[in-house]
Order: C-alpha cells, then structure tokens, then sequence
C-alpha cells in the first residue's frame, strides 16, 4: 500500500475513519501499548514523561521536538539482551542514532549496525567498541569500507561481488583479515502478520539464494582465504508480528550452511536473523514480547540445526524499531483548526512531512492525544496534518480528538522513535527537531534544533 502522490486529495473523503479506529469513551485516556512507559496524564491534565509535564518541556525546548524517554528506551535494550540470552543484540542505528544513543547501547551491553560512514562515525564518536559494531549496506565506498577495517569494526557484512573484491584489496594492503558476514536475500518478504515466500526475490540487497549468488559468493571468500567469513546473514522485512517468516529464513539458511559444511569441511560458527520485530502505533497493532519472539527463533534455529546435523551457530538479532519507536513521542503545537464541508477536521501542527515521512511515505498509520490538557468534550474524527507546501503531509491520518481542540494546544504523536529524526528532511527549509531526552525529572537536549542560520551555512552562494 502507498499514499498516492497527491496525496490526501485521493484518500477516502467523507469515511467515518478506518474500521480498526474505535471511538474512545474518554478521549483523554491514554492507551498504554502506544506510549513509553513513562507517560501519564497528570493531575493537571497534561501529559507528563521522565515525572517532567510536557508544557514544561515545550517553554523549554520549544516545538516541535522528539521527546525520548530514556528509562522506556533502557528497558527494551534490556528486554531484548535477557530474552536472546547468549544471542548478540545488535541495534539497527538506522531507526534513530546519536551519541547519547550509543553510549547509553554500550551501558546496556547491545552491540550496533550501521549501514554508512556517518553512522559509523557517530557509532565511533558515542564510543561503541568498534569489534560490537556491524557495518551494512549495498554499495559501501571504498572510504567507508577501508574506515571501518581501519577500525577493525566487528563485522562486516558484505552484499555484492564487487565489494568482496573492493574489501579484498584493502585487506591486503593493510594486512588486515576482516570478519564478513554475507548477506543472503533467503526469498521471504516479511510484513506485520503475513509473509511472502518465494524462490526468487527481486531487490537491490544481499546475495539470491535461488540463483546460486549466495553460494558463489561463500565459495570465492573461502578460496581467497583473506576475509574471515563469519556466518550468514538474512534480514526479510519490517514490522513483523510473528515468527513464522524467521523460521522459513532460518530453514533456507540452515540449508545453505549444511551445503558450506559439506562441500567446505567447515562450519560457519554465526548466524545473523536480522531485525523487523514489530511495535504499536495504533490499537490495530498487537506486537510480540520479545520474550516469545526469541523463544520462537531459539527454537527454530535448534530444530532446524538438529534436522540438519549442525552445530547451533552463535546467533544475533537487529531490532531497530522494536527498540526506539515507542520510546519517543513527537510534541507539537497546534496553529490551525479546519472543519472542511463537514466531512473532517483538519487540525495543523507546526511540523510534518519534514519531521515524520512514514505517513507520506508508507501510508502509515499513527495516533495521537491533546498533551497539554485534558477535556470533556465529545470526540471528533480529525486528520493532523504539517505545514509544507504539500496535500500529502499528513502526520496522522485519523484519530479521535477533544471537540475543543484548537490553536495553541500541544498535540504529542507516540511511535515516533524510529524512522521519524533519522529520516527527517528540510523540505520548505524547516529546520529539523530537536531530541529532548527526558528521564528522573529532567530534561536535556540530545540533538539540538537545526535553525535556519545551519541551513544558510551549507548555501554558499
Ligand atoms: C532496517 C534493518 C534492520 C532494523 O529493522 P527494524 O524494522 O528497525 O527492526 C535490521 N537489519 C537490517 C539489515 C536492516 O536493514
């Protein structure tokens, strides 16, 4: 499913909402799953996050601005560290990275994924041992590749024939074996409940198991002998809620590391299921604890391991936004409130597109709540929408919202930690949000605000 690019001027104008979206009896009650576990309603209505209300943090901070719960974000790091027990944890830092990120990931003992130079230096910067760090991507340059064995960074996880070569050369120059893994698009395309599996798959990533790619490229790293191969890697998609994709990738695989023992004599002593592992942005999503999510993969591996006469590889997990969403809400302030014929209310915020894509860009769904007071109207039917030059930036597509909303109140989107800054654009020159991170009564800047003075230093005429 996609927005169509124009936008909400094709959505179904005139509906009473998607059939999913219930209408609340109270429309200040906060439904838990969607926010970080800091988040009430305080006695003065407002929401309150790390015991600060956000009317505080929005004099302080201004809008809009990502607000991180620090304490949420240090659970599910160690959600998913004690749920996949002797697995190694790597953060996908694409979700959301800065510094503060990182230092708090090596406090928790997560390792790290990123897939370019900039993440890699600021995974550098936030002082991530490089041998915890995984470097992705499907046409890493020269640069990024002799930086990260310059670094000795973990693992890197190679995707295509050319960079073998590229990373070949660098290992020789600097005398250097670095450890790969080798990407394996496995033919499973994984989303929310359901997956597809098929013999081919046709995307930019990894190397295709059906085609033999996968096995050609195994074969040339060992012939070589200078990379040290490592393991195999999958990673089939996004916002997964069950296990059942993970378990047809970990089969294909199995199958592929059997043939490697077979016609190599050796194993491969890691495995790598990716990340994907879904969150709630609305009441229609029901994520997995992680703790059942890694007892399902455990399993599956062992079964299939068993099956198969292989030793259990040591094996490591990606989430990104499993970890991030919904340890952030977005905050913003409302300017304009719209009744258009009768059919919806349109309630502007002094954000968008620029500072949360993932509406425009998946069509995806978000909710939202009156932050900075409570109220006893009825609920209406609303759309929030941004303030660029744009019918298609919608932030949250339809929610219930107070009768009374108007200008000046604060409206806060929850989910909004991954893939929301990271993605973040100047379209219409708005500067970029900054993140605020909130924990034990206070509040501090992580990422400043971008102001309109950063954007005039890169235009130099
Ligand atoms: C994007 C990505 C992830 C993280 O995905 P989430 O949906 O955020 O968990 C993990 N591994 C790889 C290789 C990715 O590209």
């Amino acid at each position: 499913m996609r927005a169509h690019e124009a936008g909400a001027l094709h959505a179904d104008l005139g509906s009473n909402g998607p059939s999913w979206l219930r209408t609340p009896d109270d429309v200040n009650t906060l439904v838990p799953i969607l926010w970080p576990r800091t988040v009430t309603r305080g006695q003065s209505g407002a929401l309150t996050v790390g015991g600060v209300d956000v009317t505080q943090i929005a004099q302080q901070h201004g809008t809009p601005a990502y607000i991180f719960d620090e304490a949420d974000f240090r659970a599910r790091c160690k959600a998913f560290k004690e749920a996949f027990g002797g697995a190694e944890v790597y953060y996908a830092g694409k979700a959301f990275i800065a510094t503060a990120i990182v230092k708090i990931l090596v406090e928790e003992g997560l390792s790290l994924d990123v897939c370019t130079g900039g993440e890699l230096a600021v995974a550098l910067r936030g002082g991530m041992p490089p041998e915890r760090i995984g470097l992705h991507g499907n046409n890493k340059s020269v640069e990024e590749l002799a930086t990260a064995v310059e670094h000795n960074v973990g693992r890197i996880i190679v995707d295509s024939l050319d960079e073998i070569d590229r990373l070949t050369q660098i290992a020789i120059r600097t005398g250097k074996r670095p450890k790969v893994m080798v990407r394996v698009t496995v033919g499973v395309e994984a989303h929310t409940h359901e997956f597809i599996a098929t013999a081919h798959e046709d995307q930019k990533f990894g190397f295709s198991l059906a085609g033999g790619a996968a096995a050609e490229a195994i074969d040339k790293i060992l012939a070589d002998g200078v990379l040290d191969l490592r393991g195999l890697h999958s990673h089939i998609g996004s916002q997964i809620f069950d296990a059942s994709g993970f378990e047809v990738a970990a089969r294909r695989l199995l199958t592929l590391q059997a043939r490697v023992s077979e016609v190599h004599g050796r194993e491969l002593p890691e495995m790598d299921l990716g990340g994907g592992f879904g969150i709630a942005y609305t009441t229609q999503d029901e994520p997995a604890d992680p703790r059942d999510l890694a007892g399902d993969l455990l399993r599956i591996v062992k079964q299939e391991c068993a099956a198969l006469h292989l030793s259990v590889p040591h094996l490591s997990v990606e989430p990104g936004r499993a970890i991030v969403g919904p340890a952030m809400f977005t905050l913003y302030e409302v300017g304009t409130v719209k009744d258009v014929d009768g059919i919806r209310t349109y309630v502007s915020v002094d954000g968008g597109m620029s500072d949360n894509i993932r509406t425009a860009l998946y069509d995806a769904a978000y909710s939202a709540t009156v932050a900075g007071r409570a109220s006893s109207e009825p609920p209406i039917l609303a759309r929030v929408v941004g303030k660029h030059c744009e019918s298609g930036d919608i932030v949250v597509k339809d929610e219930f919202l107070p009768a009374d909303v108007k200008a000046g109140d604060l409206l806060a989107v929850p989910g909004t930690g991954a893939y929301c800054r990271s993605m973040a654009s100047n379209y219409n020159h708005v500067p970029r949000p900054p993140v605020v991170a909130v924990v034990d009564g206070e509040s501090r800047v992580i990422v400043r605000r971008e102001t309109v003075d950063d954007l005039l230093r890169l235009d130099v005429g």
